[in-house]
């Protein structure tokens, strides 16, 4: 009996895992709570009985402790799922991470994954979008599917730069693109107090003489970033800078990853992000 326990367990937790690397929502989601009060249940066992083990492994195969749920947020150009997942305090600090805007700069999805099961501290109520841009992300092309750079069609500022195609093209004008309208639905409905974009590959935090500077310094602290800007470039309809001036009292901001991340790295800016919610404005 005990044998079979163990094998159902098993059998629950992959599916529960299958569950979340994607496609069916719908079907998964009662699936998943189930395996998350497990998860929860496990979890305090450990820990009241000494320190983790290696048989603690079986914990870290269920996915996302203090899971609330996934949303689709929108849809892409070629019809992909923009997809966003919650965990954490449903009454805390809203915090949301964006690992992809430029489709070919894509190394901050180890940093998301590690969100998914990183301890968070209480207060925390974390959104994490793997990808606001899945075609870029699919095709690995800086720009959505009809060319657009993302980060140059935000309403805020916004300006008509180049043709389709071209790096920096903004679109046909403020919010044209599918993707950058289901992040403005979402991002007023939830408003996170903080946002990090993650880019590459010019290895720094752009400083801020405003409230978020303290912020700023301190994440670029823990990562090891320069706090300098980013020399050249079209800054306009960028979607942290709408971010800012639509919501002055919440930050956002872009780190911008060196060419390639390292595990290490990964960890230090998962940590970074849950260590400055403390010293949000
Ligand atoms: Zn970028």
């Amino acid at each position: 009996m005990r044998r079979r326990g163990v094998a159902v367990a098993t059998l629950t937790a992959l599916m529960a895992l299958a569950a979340c690397s994607g496609n069916s929502d719908r079907d998964a989601a009662p699936v998943t709570s189930a395996v998350t009060s497990t998860t929860v249940a496990a979890t305090s066992t450990s820990s009241t009985s000494s320190t983790t083990s290696t048989s603690s492994t079986t914990t870290t195969t269920l996915p996302f402790p203090g899971y609330l749920g996934e949303e689709v947020i929108g849809t892409s150009v070629e019809g992909r799922p923009i997809t966003v997942q919650h965990r954490g305090d449903p009454n805390g600090i809203p915090v949301l991470v964006v690992g992809v805007i430029h489709g070919d700069e894509n190394d901050g999805l180890a940093i998301l994954d590690l969100l998914r099961t990183a301890e968070l501290p209480s207060g925390v109520d974390l959104y994490l979008m793997d990808a606001m841009n899945p075609d870029g992300l699919a095709n690995d092309v800086r720009g959505n599917a009809h060319g657009v750079d993302l980060n140059r069609n935000f309403p805020h500022d916004w300006t008509s730069i180049a043709s389709p195609g071209q790096w920096e093209y903004s679109g046909t004008g403020p919010a044209s693109e599918p993707e950058t309208q289901a992040f403005i639905d979402f991002v007023q409905r939830v408003q996170p107090r903080l946002t990090i974009w993650y880019h590459q590959d010019a290895f720094s935090i752009a400083p801020s003489s405003g409230p978020d500077g303290p912020v700023r310094a301190e994440y670029a602290r823990l990562t090891g970033l320069p706090l300098e800007g980013v020399p050249g470039g079209t800054y306009t309809g960028v979607a942290a800078t709408w971010q800012r001036r639509t919501f002055p009292d919440d930050t956002a901001f872009i780190v911008e990853l060196g060419p390639t991340l390292a595990p290490g790295e990964a960890r230090r800016h998962a940590e970074a992000i849950l260590a400055v919610v403390p010293l949000l404005p």
